[in-house]
């Protein structure tokens, strides 16, 4: 469904990612996993259009991402829950779901994804008047990962969906993303928590200093030494 190849980013002449090859198939959730500066966001920026790779291809359902502007992105079925949330602080909880769905037109869909998403996160529901600033962390990230799933995505991108969340958060939060997976929706997940992001995942890959060092099945990732020395503290 996702093809990343071979893809180079620079900031000037520092040089990112360094040829970062890895594939997300339908259905699946991936774990991206890697430590503070790894380059994960960088990644993701440049899935979505917001940097243009040195060199290397991204595909998605067969279509060159690296030609295709970021705006047109979305419409194609791919949302983009951003680090750090941003969700628009002046508006409500309401609000901020409806611009989520702007690229549809049918009244209808939009009221059915808003439904799915109230379903999902009935603390949502609860407030959907109240102003998206003074929400919590959790709720923050809630309405964030809400306000993408209103566009009806194929696949989602989240960008360390647990920083700052209490562990329960961080459980409530992973629970729903393997909902939202069992719903249908394939998952590309950029985490530094390494073992919440394990233990919902297919597979993954880790990330050190712009290149793929390690892969495959999450299960089998959380029983290797390498990862459980370096990421899970044991
Ligand atoms: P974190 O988990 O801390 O968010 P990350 O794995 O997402 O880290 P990136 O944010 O992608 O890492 O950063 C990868 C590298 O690129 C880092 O060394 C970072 O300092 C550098 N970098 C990121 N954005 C820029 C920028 N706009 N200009 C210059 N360097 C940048």
């Amino acid at each position: 469904m996702l093809k990343i190849e071979n893809i180079e980013v620079c900031y000037g002449f520092i040089k990112a990612i360094k040829g970062v090859s890895f594939e997300v198939e339908k259905g699946e959730i991936i774990a991206l996993i890697g430590s503070n500066g790894a380059g994960k966001t960088t990644i993701l920026h440049t899935i979505t259009g917001l940097i243009s790779p040195k060199s290397g291809t991204i595909t998605f359902e067969g279509k060159d991402l690296t030609k295709t502007p970021a705006h047109k992105i979305l419409g194609m079925g791919m949302a983009h829950v951003p680090e750090g949330r941003r969700i628009f602080q002046e508006l409500t909880v309401f609000e901020n779901l409806k611009l989520g769905a702007y690229i549809l037109r049918d009244k209808k869909q939009i009221e059915k994804n808003l439904e799915y998403v109230y379903e999902h996160f009935p603390r949502l529901k609860e407030r959907k008047n109240q102003l998206a600033g003074t929400l919590s962390g959790g709720e923050q990230q809630m309405l964030a990962m809400g306000r993408a799933l209103m566009s009806n995505p194929k696949i989602i991108l989240m960008d360390e969906p647990s920083m700052g969340l209490s562990p329960i958060l961080v459980s409530e939060i992973f629970q729903i993303i393997k909902e939202v997976s069992q719903d249908g929706t394939t998952v590309l997940l950029v985490e530094q928590n390494a073992k919440k992001a394990l233990t919902i995942a297919d597979r993954a890959y880790v990330l050190e200093t712009g290149n793929i060092t390690l892969s495959g099945k999450a299960k089998d990732l959380l029983a290797d030494d390498r990862i459980k020395k370096a990421y899970l503290g044991e």
